[in-house]
């Protein structure tokens, strides 16, 4: 038996869905509005149809109105940009998803810059990225959003505690620290990013209360690298060859020395997709309120 708490990311992304469903239900009362999620996918990668699969299910049971928009693993850039446009048109959409990743001929960085700002539900475009960072946020990338919402809800304090995020990526460790250091709930902490060029590793990820690993490397952070009572996230998720799944942390280890802890499957993963939908109900309700039919 582990020492640590087990975060359960799963029974909480059931319980944020459930209360989501009930908004989008008033909501759509009101308004006579569903929101709308656009995913796009491009090709048919297994793990990506299987995302998708579960980001539409989810939307489903909340009440949002999805749109499938399947693309050939050929189609061009142009032909991609097109598709985003209408999209970005369209006013039954308020969200609009790209599924990456994109096959390697295709540019995602600048599709996703075709999005509108206001209907990005995965919150990666500049401008969103950058109220970010401004301290000012709107659409906020759904993995980091998810773990500052399980750290509130798993009442972990955040203010004035050290934070380690492993990992500088866009799409999770850089707004990952953005959030921790922003002020208010679930923020206010003292932030450190380390990367593949930090020195001693360990040692700093010793220092941290709350220790956030994103590095996509299977099971690399040891039992040794952990603060005993640290509260560990893991963001990572991996197939072994046996087809279980692990994360970026060691969880035997880790969760004999933390004093809570993210199990992969069902920590951070579910969660993920419970803050898309939050994002799109968001986008729906401010586009719809300026711009009332
Ligand atoms: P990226 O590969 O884009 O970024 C990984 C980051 O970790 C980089 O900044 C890299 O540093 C750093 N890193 C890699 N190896 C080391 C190391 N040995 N020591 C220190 N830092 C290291 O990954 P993502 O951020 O996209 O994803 C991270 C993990 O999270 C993956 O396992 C991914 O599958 C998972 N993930 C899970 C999601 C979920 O919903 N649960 C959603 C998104 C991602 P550098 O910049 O120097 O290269």
């Amino acid at each position: 038996m582990p020492n640590a708490r087990i975060l359960d990311g799963k029974a909480l992304a059931n319980r944020l869905q459930a209360e989501l469903a009930q908004e989008v239900q008033a909501w759509s009362a009101v308004t006579g509005v569903k929101p709308g999620l656009a995913v796009v996918l491009v090709g048919a990668e297994p793990a990506s149809m299987v995302y998708v699969r579960n980001k539409r299910k989810a939307a489903h049971s909340a009440g949002f109105e999805d749109h499938l928009i399947e693309m050939p693993s050929d189609i061009s850039q142009q032909a991609l940009v097109d598709e985003v446009e209408k999209l970005n048109a369209n006013p039954a959409v308020h969200g609009i998803l790209v599924q990456l990743p994109l096959p390697k001929h295709l540019d995602s960085e600048q599709i996703l810059r075709r999005i509108r700002p206001e209907k990005d539900a995965d919150g990666f475009h500049p401008v969103n990225m950058g109220l970010l960072a401004l301290g000012t946020p709107k659409l906020v990338p759904c993995t980091p959003l998810g773990v500052k919402e399980l750290l509130i809800r798993e009442s972990i304090p955040t203010k004035g505690k050290r934070v380690v995020v492993v990992g500088r990526s866009n799409i999770v460790g850089k707004p990952m620290a953005l959030l921790l250091m922003a002020k208010g709930e679930g923020g206010d902490a003292t932030v450190t990013i380390v990367h593949t060029a930090s020195e001693d590793m360990p040692g700093l990820c010793r220092e941290a209360d709350i220790l956030v690993v994103a590095a996509g490397q299977p099971e690399m952070v040891k039992g040794s690298w952990i603060k005993p009572g640290a509260v560990v996230i893991d963001v990572g998720i991996h197939r072994r060859a046996d087809g279980s799944l692990c994360g970026d942390v060691d969880f035997a280890e880790a969760s004999e020395v933390a004093s809570a802890i993210t199990p992969v499957p069902g920590g951070v993963g579910p969660l993920t997709i419970a803050m898309l939908l939050r994002n799109t109900f968001e986008a729906a309700k401010s586009l719809v309120s300026s711009n009332p039919s």
